[in-house]
């Protein structure tokens, strides 16, 4: 592998360095230099290559049109964006990025208690978020009849909703960087990060082992190792990994349709593979795929498709970033400094980035933001700690 670039020290500074480059920092990295801004991406590992790889794609608003919460609404704003969003990353990278509109069966088998009081939730959740584009189904549907439990099933399908290819979705954003002409620092330590008051404004000086750089402003898109960044400030913050094992399977039942079984395991085609989903493990930092994922996808593929064997043809995991109320920091760190988060994307972070990003994008820019962030405050109970800085919000 090529090293990799090393920034100029004596060239003008950077509008903005971004430090993670995962769906977030990246998407917002394209934003601002898609509006000319010269942007810099740093980052320890390869680009890419964390939760935002790991992920499945699924981008599903389930018929909702209203959202019962703050983070529902954003989220019901966010995946509609996805067709134009996609267009502008496709014309600024020259590369496609697959995507499709091709439906979701959420699947519930047996009559027990507990199935009984999900379906009851999941009406419940329609009639709130008025769903409409749904339809009911008590057998299963023509090509999963060979391969479905035996006994009750109860169905949801909802036509309308997508899933990417959320791994050419990061090679499509790093080429439209790279076209952009932004500076990508892959493999790249900050271990050193100071700010000099100008009457212009602050600048940092970040650096690390053979690196310097100075810039105007900095996010911090670094998932679940934003404590590392923020630590180099005085700051720290309860996020942690919460751990998803996934495995790949050739597709069984030939179609491109996603499936959900219950609220614990989905099958999302991906080429002439399904991607089967996912553990839930907080706390956990390892990054392996192990017998825990392997039982876990195993018993749940037996359930709803007793036929089906579990002939992994790849596995992997993944650390989503979580904060202790669940819900994504988007907002200043700094006001004063230039300093922004956006983090805490947890288990929606491809879904929440085109509107993640558009509404970290205007707050730097110092315009409104199509969302209200203050649900997302990053100074809000329960996260950030630490000196006193400024954190307003507008
Ligand atoms: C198994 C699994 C399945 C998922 N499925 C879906 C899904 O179907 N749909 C959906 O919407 N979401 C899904 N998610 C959630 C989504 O993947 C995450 O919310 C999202 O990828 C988080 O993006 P991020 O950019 O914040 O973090 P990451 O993608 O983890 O990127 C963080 C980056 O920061 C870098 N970094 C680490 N340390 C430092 C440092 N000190 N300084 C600077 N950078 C640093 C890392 O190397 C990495 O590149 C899933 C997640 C997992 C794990």
């Amino acid at each position: 592998m090529n090293p990799s670039p090393r920034p100029d020290p004596t060239a003008s500074p950077y509008d903005l360095a971004v430090l993670g480059a995962g769906v977030m920092g990246l998407s917002l990295a394209f934003e601002e230099a898609s509006r000319g801004k010269r942007v810099a991406v740093i980052d320890p590992n390869a680009f890419g290559q964390k939760a935002s790889w790991a992920a499945a794609g699924i981008l599903v608003t389930r018929g909702g049109l209203i959202g019962s919460s703050p983070f529902r609404s954003f989220h019901l704003r966010s995946v509609p964006m996805y067709p134009d969003w996609l267009a502008r990353v496709e014309a600024a990278s020259g590369l496609t990025v697959p995507y499709e509109q091709a439906g979701d069966y959420q699947i519930f088998v047996g009559d027990d208690a507990e199935t009984k009081r999900i379906l009851h939730e999941r009406e419940d959740q329609l009639r709130r978020e008025r769903a409409s584009r749904f339809t009911r189904l008590a057998d299963w549907p023509e090509f999963l009849k060979p391969h479905g439990a035996p006994g009750p099933v109860h169905l949801y399908h909802f036509p309308g909703e997508a899933y990417v290819n959320n791994r050419a979705l990061l090679e499509a954003l790093q080429a439209a960087l790279r076209n952009l002409g932004a500076g990508l620092f892959a493999e790249t330590q900050l271990t050193g990060w100071t700010q000099e008051n100008r009457a212009e404004g602050t600048l940092h000086h970040l650096s690390g082992p053979g690196f310097s750089l100075r810039t105007s402003q900095v996010l911090i898109a670094a998932g679940a190792w934003c404590n590392e960044p923020l630590a180099l400030l005085g700051l720290s913050m309860p996020l942690f990994p919460v751990k998803g094992q996934l495995a790949q399977l050739p597709n069984f039942h030939g179609t491109k349709t996603m499936l959900h079984g219950g609220e614990r395991f989905y099958l999302i085609p991906r080429g002439d593979t399904l991607i089967a989903g996912a553990t839930t493990e907080p706390r956990v930092w390892d990054e392996g795929f192990d017998a825990i994922g392997d039982r876990h996808l195993t018993m749940q593929l037996q359930k709803f498709f007793p036929k089906i064997k579990p002939d992994w043809v790849e596995s992997w995991s993944g650390l989503r970033p979580r904060s202790a109320d669940r819900l994504p920091l988007f907002g200043w760190v700094d006001k004063a400094a230039g300093i922004a988060i956006g983090t805490g994307l947890y288990k929606s972070g491809i879904s929440l980035a085109p509107l993640g990003a558009r509404c970290l994008s205007a707050l730097l820019n110092h315009e409104k933001p199509p969302v209200d962030l203050r649900p997302f405050d990053p100074w809000r109970t329960g996260c950030l700690q630490g000196q006193d800085v400024d954190s307003s919000l507008s």
